[in-house]
């Protein structure tokens, strides 16, 4: 059963407190309250709550829920959980190029040169990475700090060219 917290009548600055005590205590309540409580939605929405609700006559239930991440279920982490294969053109000489979207380089089977990619997915800044990518967060992350510092040695070689 899910607990039922009734804020009604109760003085505003102490709804909050207490509603957020309540989730941390139980992970999902129902809060009863009189209108739709716009702030606190979006506070709870801000961290990572599932928030429904429903006008009941006279008054409106917020059904809070935490959020079930299943590894993989976020369509931003389907390039990595399913990649696909994509053809690309090789920017070296033009050829081209199978490439898994997971992949961040591959050698071109036409020149033999290496072409860096970008994994275009939302796990970068995501706060629920972790979660969402499971096993393979360690992996992923692994990855995208080669590529950054990958990134960051071709910054430094435009440099020294506009230098010399
Ligand atoms: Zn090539």
């Amino acid at each position: 059963m899910v607990e039922v917290i009734d804020v009604r009548g109760m003085e505003r600055d102490k709804r909050f407190p207490l509603i957020f005590e309540k989730l941390e205590e139980h992970g999902e309540i129902d809060v009863v309250i009189e209108t739709k409580p716009e702030p606190l939605i979006k506070m709870l929405h801000d961290r990572g709550y599932l928030v429904k609700y429903k006008e009941e006559g006279d008054h409106v239930r917020l059904e809070i829920r935490e959020p079930e991440i299943v590894p993989g279920s976020c369509p931003g982490a389907s390039t990595i959980f399913r990649p696909k294969l994509e053809i690309k053109q090789c920017p070296h000489c033009g050829g081209e190029i199978e490439r898994w979207t997971d992949e961040i380089k591959v050698v071109c089977e036409n020149c033999g040169k290496e072409v860096i990619f970008d994994i275009d997915s939302c796990v970068q800044w995501c706060d629920y990475a972790e979660k969402c990518l499971g096993d393979k967060y360690e992996d992923v992350m692994r990855t995208l700090k080669e590529l950054d510092e990958r990134k960051m040695k071709l910054d430094f070689s435009k440099y020294i060219k506009l230098e010399s």
